[in-house]
């Protein structure tokens, strides 16, 4: 990132950390990790240690770790109607989702959409455990047993699900649960050892890798979706495609870099917390959304009454601060947040994301302040001239 920039827009990608670069430029000219020979067992030694590396950030088995093109394609897998044990078929009958899921998993993977239930959430953001375990309780089991997707953490708000409740209601019902752990990794400890969830979805660029490359952890090895990507017997048979090996290389030295980075995140709670003070202080009548639900440390979402999000996000912008409005995650498309939107606040004029993280310096956060008050400044000329 260039450094007279201020990049606060972490959620939507994680600038590179150090770390990954260096193991991306080692494994560059590295030979296919297929091969029998010397070279093929030093590439296959890169892909082993970044599996242990990936397993390690949530404190999962290597072997239960499955790396895929993206978390999209992760969870493109995992929503899936048909799976196998050893030899024999398991079906998954209905998908249970969440409004304020990403899109990937909004988007039910491979079940048709007459198969698909989305879960809606309060106020703050959080599901409605309620009406989980109601449509759990009415899942007919004769078909196939309920498959059920969370994010851990939203990509917008931050709002952090209470994954550990929603795992009980799971669990309770005989059901599968996948985890987006997405934005979460990395951010709040995850123990896949302690019941945590059936499955993770998780990607390289949120955490400061590579973008490109996302895995599918799973809690124990018994059972998988039928593989997406069918071919050679690459990731044994789950995921087809000599692998990305400079991206998973990138992939497992971010992972390494921020477990060890994860006890700084009280510093980065108190930097987002300078940020909402600033806009507190410049606009106090903003709104911050999900702001009384438990939030990740590095992300704040907020509107401004008369701040049209997507102006000021330009505006930011041509002062110099990166940051995203609604949800830019998509080809540069920015539209109504869904998010915002199942939290009943849809009518707002959209709303701005700052996501920081370990490395946002304090100059950044200075170049933010004048750019709002420029921009608050402006609303208050507008209003006087009305
Ligand atoms: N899940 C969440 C919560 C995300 O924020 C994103 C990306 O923004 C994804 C999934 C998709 O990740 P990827 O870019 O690796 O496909």
């Amino acid at each position: 990132m260039a450094a007279n920039r201020a990049y606060l827009d972490h959620n939507a990608s994680a600038p590179l950390v150090a770390e990954a670069r260096a193991a991306m430029v080692a494994a560059l000219d590295a030979a296919n990790p297929s091969s029998v020979h010397s070279e093929g067992r030093t590439a296959r030694r890169l892909i082993e240690d970044a599996r242990r590396d990936v397993a390690s950030l949530v404190n999962a088995r290597p072997e239960h770790v499955v790396f895929t093109s993206s978390a999209t394609e992760a969870a493109s897998t995992l929503l899936s109607p048909d799976w196998q044990m050893g030899r024999g078929s398991v079906r998954m009958s209905h998908l249970y989702v969440c409004e304020a899921d990403h899109p990937c998993v909004l988007g039910g993977g491979r079940f048709p959409a007459a198969q698909v239930t989305r879960i809606g959430v309060d106020r703050n953001g959080i599901a409605d455990l309620e009406a989980l375990t109601r449509a759990l309780a009415a899942h007919d089991k004769a078909n196939g047993l309920p498959l059920v997707a969370i994010h851990a953490a939203n990509n917008e708000t931050g709002v952090i699900q209470p994954i550990g409740r929603i795992a009980e209601v799971v669990k309770e019902a005989g059901g599968v649960l996948v985890v987006d752990a997405v934005q979460a990794a990395g951010r709040i400890p995850i123990d896949m050892s302690a019941g945590y969830a059936d499955y993770l979805i998780l990607s390289s660029h949120k955490i400061g890798g590579p973008k490109g490359v996302g895995a599918i952890v799973a809690a124990a090895d018994l059972m998988m979706p039928k593989p997406l990507i069918t071919g050679g017997g690459q990731e044994k048979g789950h995921r087809a495609g000599t692998e990305n090996l400079a991206g998973i290389a990138g992939f497992g030295a971010a992972a390494r870099a921020v477990l060890a980075g994860l006890d700084e995140i009280e510093a980065v709670a108190r930097r987002r917390d300078e940020i909402e003070a600033i806009v507190r202080e410049i606009a106090p009548d903003a709104e911050i959304f999900g702001a009384a639900a438990p939030r990740l440390a590095n992300t704040t979402f907020f509107a401004i009454p008369g701040i049209k999000a997507e102006t000021a996000q330009i505006a930011f912008d041509l002062a110099g601060v990166a940051l995203s409005a609604g949800s830019a995650c998509s080809s540069g498309k920015v539209g109504p947040s869904h998010v915002l939107k199942a939290m009943g606040r849809g009518d707002s004029l959209g709303a701005l994301r700052v996501s920081i993280g370990r490395a946002t310096r304090a100059e950044e956060i200075a170049a933010f302040r004048a750019a709002l008050a420029g921009i608050a400044a402006r609303r208050a000329g507008k209003e006087k001239a009305a």
